[in-house]
Order: structure tokens, then C-alpha cells, then sequence
């Protein structure tokens, strides 16, 4: 088994791991008991989990916690304990993905507006012919639907299970219905589906690459200043936190 070290981020316990370390979690969970889940914070989510017990407990429980944003790579080295790359969500749907199409597994889309997870799968089973998608549903619905949204999960034979909800929703969902679930792995993808559809677009590799992706997505997207917010927040509980620890 991989015994991973953690990095404790702001309370959420994040692997200490690079993509192609995740990547050999990942598979190795899809051989392991019961349903495993995987999440990926980014420095929001973290400044979301400090104010909610729930959220906490289940980034907590989390079998992969993957670092999503540059926030949570710079808290590690303010920490002196850094992560060594960003495992985007995105990019680590894609090279699962990849993974998965080798193998001929089998996966479900939940979430997305309706009609996006539909597009999704047109796309991936052109990028990736060797999967097969054995089942979508639009991530807008009433309470009780879920009944039926966990069988229809569970009668389509899916091994992994896509949950692009948004965060915190989806790995609330996730974490509340995963003792019903049969699938092996459940991950919390955000709006990746509305990439692989071509409804939205990452930024360019520049961006990326240097860590500024959500400078490119404030600029393009300024109704996301607000959501901002929380990355100086961020930033700032870390630095009381590493004083507070080297006090301890
Ligand atoms: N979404 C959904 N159901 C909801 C709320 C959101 O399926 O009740 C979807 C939405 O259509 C979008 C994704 O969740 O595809 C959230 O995308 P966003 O980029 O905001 O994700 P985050 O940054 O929160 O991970």
C-alpha cells in the first residue's frame, strides 16, 4: 500500500504527493475495498472548511487530498513543508481519464447543467476511446431525486464516479451517500465537465504553468473577484497559523 505523508494545511491534511504519485493512489484505490474518495482543495475550500465542522471532517476523510491550488503549494513552503507540485482537479480528471481508457473502465458524469455531461462524454469518448461511459446525470436536482440519482449510479456498473456539484456540494454529496454507493472511487471535479465539453476553457499553459491561473480567471472572469477574496484571507491564516505553531 502507499503510506503517504501529509501536509497539514490550515487543519485539512493534504497528500504530499505530485501527479504521477497520485495517479499510482488512484490506481491502487480502484483495486481496494468499498468506495474510496478522492477531493482536491484548493485555498477557498480550505478557508471554507476552517468555518465548517462538516466540510473539515470530510476533506478530512478524504482517501487522496490532492493540493488543486497554487495557495495551497505556497502555504506548504510558508509552512516549510512543501508539497512539491499543484495537482490540478482538472488535470488529474484528464490523466485519470487516460489511465482509465488503458484499463476499458467504466464511469458516470454527475453534475453540470443539463445537457453539459452529455457533451462531456461525446468529447471524452473521442479522446479517450478505450472508456466506457455507462451513465450522466445534470447536477441540478430536488432531494428527493437522490434516491434514484444513487440508483441509477449503481445499476450503471460505474467503477468511478465524476462529481462535478461545485464545492462544497460535491464532496458533501459524496461523503453522505458514500456507504450507498458501489462505485470504487468517488471525485469531486468542479467545473470539468464544462471544459471537456468546450463550454469553458482552462487558461493558457502560461498561466498555468506559473501559478497564475486565478489571475487569468480574475481578468476573465471578474464576477469571481468575490470568491477571491479568500486567497489573501488565506494566505494571512496561514502566516497566524505558522506563528502560532512555532510557538507550540
Ligand atoms: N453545479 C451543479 N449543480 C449545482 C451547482 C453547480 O451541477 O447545484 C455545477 C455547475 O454547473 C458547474 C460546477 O458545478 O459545472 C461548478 O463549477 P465551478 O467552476 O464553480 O466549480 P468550483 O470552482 O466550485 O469547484
Amino acid at each position: 500500500m502507499i503510506i503517504m505523508e501529509k501536509v497539514d494545511i490550515l487543519g485539512v491534511p493534504v497528500d504530499n504527493t505530485d501527479m504521477e504519485g497520485a495517479l499510482a493512489r488512484v490506481r491502487e484505490l480502484l483495486d481496494g475495498e468499498g468506495v474510496s474518495t478522492v477531493y482536491t482543495p484548493n485555498s477557498e475550500m480550505v478557508v471554507n472548511a476552517a468555518k465548517d465542522g462538516e466540510f473539515m471532517g470530510i476533506l478530512k476523510s478524504g482517501d487522496l487530498v490532492v493540493p488543486d491550488g497554487i495557495g495551497i503549494v505556497l502555504a506548504s513552503r510558508i509552512y516549510g513543508h512543501p508539497l512539491p507540485e499543484r495537482v490540478a482537479g482538472f488535470d488529474l480528471m484528464t490523466r485519470m481519464l487516460d489511465m482509465l481508457a488503458r484499463e476499458g473502465r467504466r464511469i458516470f458524469l454527475f453534475g453540470g447543467k443539463p445537457g453539459i455531461a452529455e457533451k462531456a462524454a461525446v468529447n471524452i469518448s473521442k479522446i479517450y476511446p478505450g472508456i466506457s461511459t455507462k451513465g450522466i446525470r445534470d447536477g441540478y436536482f430536488k432531494d428527493e431525486d437522490v434516491p434514484g440519482i444513487v440508483e441509477q449510479i449503481n445499476s450503471s456498473g460505474a467503477e468511478v464516479l465524476f462529481v462535478a456539484l461545485g464545492s462544497p456540494k460535491q464532496e458533501k454529496w459524496i461523503a453522505n451517500h458514500r456507504e450507498r454507493l458501489r462505485v470504487k472511487i468517488a471525485i469531486g471535479v468542479g467545473g470539468s465537465f464544462d471544459v471537456l465539453a468546450g463550454e469553458a476553457v482552462r487558461a493558457p499553459a502560461f498561466f498555468r504553468k506559473a501559478g497564475l491561473e486565478w489571475f487569468y480567471r480574475l481578468v476573465t472572469q471578474p464576477w469571481r473577484a468575490v470568491r477571491m477574496v479568500a486567497l489573501p484571507v488565506f494566505v494571512l491564516k496561514v502566516l497566524k497559523d505558522r506563528g502560532r505553531r512555532g510557538k507550540d
